[in-house]
């Protein structure tokens, strides 16, 4: 979904861009699509059995795109020589390509919070060592760098990370032994990939973004709050310790984080929609049920218990996400 919305915003700026590589799994039809439209010079699937039918499709148009597959294609995807690499693979998988980068001192777009909740520490201190930038392309993450706009975080009273509660926050707790695969991937809000709209149902997926939240911008855990939110007009908040708060506002479309890192630091005017206050419905704020949403009081407790605790919380959540999604 990242990955899709990316060339979507690419399109939009296409003279600023060029895609020097892609990286795919296994949605070969929409490569192809991909392939012909921005012309990468590389390209890594994940299966080698995909590689034939892509020769042929690349003889065909005559392009001069190289294919290469499987972990050391990725790995040769991230640390190609570019501005910047969008990291976008669901769950670990994207861990060593990333950190592969950052060696290569390639700036980071950052989507996959897996990166940062099951290796933040030695990541983020890999980043510094290297002096390559880590640019959120979360909602609430992007939300609180641009409210502090500042790389100081001594002011900060505590920072707000907004959730929009998924499907099920109005739901009975009795009821949740019934909730189905096709209810829990019905997200009011955001369009997203499978396993993080599973995330959204839980708040497992707010867990992690306090993780990773903690990491990108090294406060403590107990610094961060979650408030449901279920207009997701307002992503992040932060109030400062003379209690004034700044908050981040646009409408849920992940188009705006995904721009506001292609073009950081500069902003610039594009024809997607944009939010109308006044056209907007009330603004509604509640604190989590954690009895209902148990895996968000997880994601603290393993958070504050830093070591290789939120790597478990991380790996556990997405072998239970992969056999729900299995029914
Ligand atoms: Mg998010």
């Amino acid at each position: 979904s990242i990955g899709v919305q990316t060339l979507d915003v690419i399109q939009h700026f296409s003279s600023q861009f060029k895609i020097l590589g892609l990286a795919a799994g296994q949605n070969i039809s929409l490569l192809k699509q991909q392939i012909l439209t921005f012309q990468p010079a590389y390209v890594s699937v994940s299966h080698q059995n995909n590689l034939e039918t892509l020769k042929e499709f690349i003889k065909h148009y005559n392009l001069n795109t190289e294919l290469v597959y499987g972990s050391q294609g990725l790995r040769f995807i991230a640390t190609l020589p570019s501005d910047l690499l969008i990291v976008a693979i669901t769950g670990t998988a994207s861990l060593l390509p990333t950190c592969q980068a950052i060696k290569k001192k390639i700036p980071i777009g950052l989507a996959s919070k897996e990166v940062l909740v099951s290796a933040g520490k030695p990541v983020m201190e890999l980043a510094q060592k290297y002096q390559v930038p880590i640019l959120p392309i979360d909602s609430e993450a992007a939300a609180i760098k641009q409210c502090l706009a500042t790389d100081d975080t001594s002011n900060i009273e505590h920072l707000t990370l907004t959730a929009s509660g998924g499907p099920f926050w109005k739901k009975s707790l009795s009821e949740f032994s019934s909730i189905t695969k096709k209810q829990a991937l019905n997200h009011p809000n955001w369009s997203m990939g499978e396993k993080i709209t599973i995330d959204s149902a839980t708040l497992m997926n707010k867990g992690l973004e306090v993780i990773e939240t903690h990491h990108m911008f090294s406060l403590p855990i107990n610094k961060i709050k979650v408030l449901i939110h279920p207009q997701s007009l307002v992503h992040g908040m932060i109030e400062f310790k003379d209690g004034n708060i700044i908050s981040h506002m646009a409408v849920p479309d992940m188009r705006f984080p995904i721009q506001y890192v292609l073009t950081y630091p500069q902003k610039q005017s594009h024809p997607w929609p944009k939010l109308s206050l006044s056209d907007s419905p009330a603004l509604e704020f509640y604190e989590p049920d954690l009895k209902k949403f148990p895996l968000l009081k997880l994601a603290y407790e393993a958070g504050i218990k830093g070591g290789n605790a939120p790597a478990i919380l991380n790996a556990a959540n997405e072998a239970a996400v992969a056999l729900f999604l299995k029914k």
